[in-house]
């Protein structure tokens, strides 16, 4: 079998893909058959240099132009990207796995968004005057420098653009390393950016496991860290980032709570609950995978999810019929087969699922604990893949005492029919993205991210800008200067 998927070079430096073959090989798999779609290079000490040194240079005068150049290049791009949605969704399927009928709508059209919303902000971009008496302060909004990012494998487009298009936007140069588990879409990410008109260094990929990312975090040339990825890597990161003062985003992982009331619509809380589970086969960030029901509706929430996991069509997903695809990975679906070893050892009730498929791929099916505990190693780690715990509960203040009883912070959502009772139990979670009626819409004009141990600042919206610059205050005195001698 032939693929289209072997990219003309391990990295994109400077406006131009560039390869070292001194650098480490790693093959790039297909999760669906477990065939090698693509081998890279990591990156060597002279390519990390190389595109630092492109980087600043080039920030510069992308600085110097106004926002509304800048954001011209932006906004190109995301017509670009959205024209050759087909093409980049095949991609992310091969990247990743997942299937076409969620790449196709979710991952170039997410990149794009988030090229536009910016795009279109970066001539918006302002400081502000304050009036001292007859002095007077004004406020220059200026971006850090040069902007490291480093993804997670699960959303690698969206990744590449949600960290690139506000840095961008701010006048910053962005080097970008993907997941070495998902190299190529931010390839494309960068072609598409230069193609659309930006100059030369300002968005590099450089790829490689986590020494490449390390080298780029302890660099002084590095103004700024974002990263996408779990609390262990993010403590790492953050730890390197502060030793150098860094400005850090931190995106970390979960294992957040969603509360099904006994007034819930039945229908759209299962619908909640298998968006929040079993989308990407459960590998999202911010998935409610603590699935808190009232023991009211237990069973019947139960029984309806158990019919409608039925109707998930699992196989090919090039398909567009395919509603659930492979594990990104034969290790993760290792790490997950380990967890569900683990629910069943500690005395979960299996509802539904459990096992790999018996097919080629690294396929597992949805699967569904019942009789959870809150002590329960299922019910307190990350899993990452399509495992659902669901607890039972009685009343409001217990459960939102269990549902915050954890380290991580990152999301958390609600289903029920009464309105005061679903935003208060919103302003009670102690997470940093919040649901009611609803999980895991991530549109570009709102913030997202965690609190706690799931992360630092925040992506998307005006939020982002802060983020991805800085204000320096200008003072100036119009009368004289009093000294004392
Ligand atoms: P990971 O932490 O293993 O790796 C993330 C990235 O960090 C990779 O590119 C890796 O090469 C790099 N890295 C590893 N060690 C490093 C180091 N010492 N210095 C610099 N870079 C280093 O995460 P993963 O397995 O790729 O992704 C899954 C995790 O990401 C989950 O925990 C998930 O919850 C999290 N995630 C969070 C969000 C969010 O927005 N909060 C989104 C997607 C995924």
């Amino acid at each position: 079998m032939s693929y289209d998927t072997q990219p003309a070079a391990s990295h994109f430096i400077d406006g131009a893909y560039v390869e070292d073959t001194d650098g480490t090989p790693f093959e790039v798999i297909y999760p669906a058959t477990g065939e090698t779609i693509a081998t890279l290079h990591a990156a060597t000490p002279a390519i990390i240099d190389r595109a630092l040194t492109a980087a600043k240079r080039a920030q510069k005068s992308w600085a110097a132009m106004t926002g509304t150049e800048r954001g011209r290049v932006l906004r190109r791009a995301a017509d670009m990207m959205r024209e050759r949605n087909h093409d980049l969704s095949v991609l992310e399927t091969w990247d990743t796995g997942k299937p076409y009928q969620e790449t196709s709508v979710v991952d170039a059209t997410s990149g794009a968004d988030a090229l536009e919303y910016f795009g279109g902000m970066a001539a918006t971009l302002t400081g502000e005057h304050i009036q001292l008496g007859e002095n007077w302060v004004y406020t220059r909004r200026e971006p850090l420098g040069v902007c490291v990012g480093i993804g997670a494998w699960n959303y690698p487009t969206q990744i590449a653009c949600w960290k690139g298009a506000p840095a961008l936007a701010c006048g910053n140069a962005m080097i970008f390393k993907p997941s070495e588990t998902t190299p190529l879409c931010a390839l494309k990410v960068a072609e598409i950016l230069h193609e659309a008109g930006l100059p030369a260094g300002l968005y590099n990929v450089v790829q490689g496991m986590g020494d490449v990312g390390s080298a780029l975090v302890t660099d002084p040339r590095v103004d700024k860290v974002s990263l996408t990825g779990s609390v262990p890597t993010g403590r790492k990161v953050y730890a390197a980032a502060a030793e150098g003062i860094k400005h850090v985003t931190m995106e970390l992982g979960g294992k957040s709570p969603l509360i099904l009331f006994e007034d819930a619509d039945i229908e759209n809380a299962v619908g909640g609950a298998i968006l929040g589970n079993f989308y990407s086969s459960g590998q999202v960030c911010s998935n409610g995978t603590r699935v808190f029901v009232h023991r009211d509706i237990k069973e019947i929430f139960l029984e309806r999810l158990s019919e409608r996991l039925g109707n998930a069509v699992i196989g090919d997903p090039m398909d567009p019929e395919t509603s659930f695809g492979p594990m990104v990975s034969e290790r993760q679906m290792n790490i997950v087969l380990g967890y569900i070893e683990k629910g069943k050892a500690e005395g979960a009730r299996l509802v539904t699922g459990g096992r790999r498929l018996d097919r080629e791929g690294y396929y597992l099916e949805p699967t569904v604990f019942a009789d959870v505990t809150d002590d329960m190693v299922i019910a307190r780690e990350e899993i990452f893949g399509p495992v659902m715990a669901v607890l039972d509960f009685e009343d409001e203040a217990e459960v939102m005492a269990r549902a915050n009883d954890t380290e991580f912070g990152l999301a958390a959502g609600v289903f029920t029919r009464d309105l005061a009772r679903g935003h208060r139990v919103a302003a009670g979670f102690e997470a940093g993205t919040c649901y009611i009626n609803t999980y895991n819409d991530a549109p570009v004009e709102a913030p997202f991210g965690g609190s706690k141990n799931s992360g630092v600042g925040r992506e998307n919206s005006k939020a982002a800008i802060e983020h991805y610059s800085q204000l320096k205050s200008v003072f100036v005195r119009m009368d004289d200067v009093e000294a004392p001698f």
